[in-house]
């Protein structure tokens, strides 16, 4: 593992059941929105614990991360929304002499 990614050793999650954050996997039988929002919810009370959350979150805002499931104390939704208001303070900061 790469010095970069070295966090990862330090995630609460780790050894974790994945289902947790990406909920369930191709062919098993899928969840409803009540329990989908409570399993997001329990993933997000692990990550509020995570030493590494901060971390975690910076990789997940890349391009190239996963785009989906809960990570760094955010859902998928939540984090396309925290990279949208980054994009629009940076073209914001951009256009202000
Ligand atoms: S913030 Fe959440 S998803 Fe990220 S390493 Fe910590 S527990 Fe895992």
């Amino acid at each position: 593992m790469s010095a970069r990614r070295g966090w990862r050793n330090s995630a609460a999650c780790r050894g974790q059941d994945l289902v947790l954050f990406f909920g369930p996997g191709e062919g098993e039988p899928r969840e409803t929105p009540k329990q989908k929002e409570a399993r997001t919810e329990q993933a997000k009370q692990l990550c509020r614990t995570c030493t590494v959350q901060v971390e975690c979150l910076a990789f997940h805002l890349q391009a190239s991360a996963a785009q989906y499931g809960v990570a760094g104390g955010l859902d998928e939704d939540e984090r396309r929304a925290y990279r949208r208001r980054q994009q629009r303070k940076a073209a914001r900061e951009r256009r202000t002499p």
